[in-house]
């Protein structure tokens, strides 16, 4: 385009070619949408998530995670068809109250096994309180700062909700198809709290109990039920002036290990005292979970356990669906409300309108 100030006569003078106005709209969007609109078959989701795809993947857990109908359908036929290429990581789980440092240690411990051990680490929770709350903390990326940037690592928080039994179900199948997808280490975080630990202890190889010092857990014995259940111990924050205490900590939960019956693996729990926020004693962990996995691989204990827990979570998972799908149906909302209102005017008994209800059911099960 002609403009005068660029005539030779005025030399100092020049108006350059403008940059193109970008379009308003981002041009690859169509793709991007395209892409997340394309309705994948479950073998083109099975292929994707062998080759390691994470986001067909997280695609997958979504609907491992959904309520509805057809997600379910479709994530159990892409979970039976990842199943052939499961099963080769080692589970491990984490609990420890709220403050105990789970998150610094996952992070910590996390990094250590993927940049030192080459792993590929899968972080996945149940936090049990996430019923109420409609959301979970726990396995929550911005917990885990670093490992969050590491393309090995796979966060995901725990499934809001449902019950227990539904969100450790969830967790259970997530774990298949991260196995499926090459991780080879899954890491399931809980709070220290009661029932949670035991749908954790139910799917993992090795439960590791982060304890602290001076809580006076140790001296009260309090959460017995989660000592016992525990594989290892490991006391954090023994850093700075907390270092004598935790050690002190550990001899006593090693005494106190002593006085349970040795555990059905054969391998007496270790009590090991680290930092996960100065990163002391993390390569301990990982060095005392291999020992036990190679212990229980030798003395067959690891598949014994893999094959009694898959037995458990058949019925685990026939008794959630039954009572999912007991309590969607049409028939059964329809009368459960007036029959509760019957029991507590004391018209009838609890038991004969379970029995109403339960009749209703079986006579309309399918139904709806
Ligand atoms: P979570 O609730 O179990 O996930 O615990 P966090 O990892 O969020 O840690 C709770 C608090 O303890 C945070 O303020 C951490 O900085 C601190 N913390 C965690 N690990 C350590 C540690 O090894 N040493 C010290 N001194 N503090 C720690």
């Amino acid at each position: 385009m002609f403009h005068p100030e660029n005539d030779s006569q005025f030399p100092g003078l020049s108006v350059n070619k403008g940059i193109e106005r970008p379009p308003s709209v981002n041009p690859y969007l169509n793709n991007n949408r395209q892409f997340f609109r394309k309705n994948y078959s479950p073998a083109e989701y099975v292929e994707a998530i062998i080759k390691g795809n994470i986001t067909l993947l997280s695609q997958a857990v979504t609907m491992v995670e959904s309520s509805r109908y057809e997600h379910q359908q479709m994530a159990q036929e892409i979970i039976e068809k990842c199943l052939p290429y499961a099963g080769k990581s080692v589970r491990i789980g984490i609990t420890g109250v709220p403050g105990a440092g789970k998150s610094t240690s996952i992070d910590a411990f996390g990094m250590h096994l993927i940049k030192d051990k080459g792993k590929k680490l899968a972080v996945l929770a149940i936090d049990p309180s996430s019923e109420k709350t409609k959301g979970s903390i726990l396995g929550d990326k911005t917990r885990m700062e670093d490992l969050s940037r590491e393309k090995d690592a796979f966060i995901r928080p725990s499934p809001a909700a449902g019950s227990l039994g539904g969100v450790a179900r969830k967790t259970r199948e997530t774990i298949i198809l991260c196995e499926a997808a090459g991780f080879d280490t899954i890491l399931v975080e809980t709070v220290g709290v009661g029932q949670s630990e035991t749908a954790v202890h139910s799917m993992v190889d090795f439960f590791l109990l982060i304890q602290l010092a001076g809580t006076g857990d140790e001296l009260q014995g309090i959460k017995r039920g989660i000592m016992e259940m525990a594989d290892g111990i490991i006391v954090n924050k023994a850093d700075g002036d907390n270092i004598s205490k935790s050690q002190l900590a550990a001899s006593q939960f090693k005494s106190a290990l002593h006085l349970f019956p040795m555990p059905d693996s054969g391998y007496l729990p270790k009590v090991l005292t680290y930092s996960g926020f100065y990163n002391l004693g993390i390569k301990e962990i990982w060095l005392m979970i291999e020992e036990y996995v190679s212990f229980t691989r030798a003395n067959n204990y690891f598949e014994s356990k893999r094959n009694s827990q898959s037995s458990y979570w058949m019925y685990e998972s026939i008794n959630e669906q039954l009572k999912t799908n007991f309590y969607q149906n049409k028939y059964v909302l329809e009368n459960l409300k007036e029959k509760e209102m019957k029991v507590l005017k004391a018209e009838i008994s609890s038991f004969v309108a379970a029995k109403q209800i339960l009749d209703i059911y079986f006579d309309n099960r399918g139904k709806c």
